[in-house]
């Protein structure tokens, strides 16, 4: 029988390994993305100069773009936004269009994550997300 994978149901996830990124259609990359001050410089959507000036400025900035949905001040992380549901660096062809330059948080999947060793795997074709 056909296991049955839910996203925001980690019990339900596969037990990950490499291989499995090769038929799959990138689904991590439909959970939320958590970015960090590094990631938005090295992904060139900041400066490191402006992140010191104001955390609060350079989220609004991003958001009017439609680059981050949300940011905690607190805890100084920002969420990706989504484009129909997917990492807006997603391409149609279940790629990652920022690969080189990734956030850690997609670096790391899924050896951390909501379920450390497991990811929501689903099989297509060869793409390269987040791992
Ligand atoms: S880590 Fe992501 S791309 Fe790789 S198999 Fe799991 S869900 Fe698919
Ligand atoms: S690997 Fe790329 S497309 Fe996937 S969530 Fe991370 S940044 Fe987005």
């Amino acid at each position: 029988m056909h296991k049955i994978v839910d996203i925001d149901r980690p019990s339900t996830w596969t037990k990950w390994h490499k291989s499995l990124c090769f038929q799959c259609n990138a689904s991590c990359c439909s959970m939320p993305v958590e970015v960090y001050v590094e990631d938005l410089c090295r992904l060139n959507l900041a400066s490191f100069e402006e992140c010191q000036d104001s955390l609060k400025k350079v989220a609004q900035r991003l958001k009017k773009a439609k680059i981050i949905k949300s940011f905690n001040l607190r805890k100084e992380v920002f969420i990706l936004e989504q484009n129909y549901g997917t990492c807006l660096f997603l391409d149609r062809n279940h790629r990652c269009k920022v690969y080189e330059q990734r956030p850690k948080t997609c670096r790391e999947h899924p050896v951390t994550g909501p379920r450390p060793g497991y990811c929501p795997a689903s099989s297509r074709k060869s793409h390269k997300g987040r791992m």
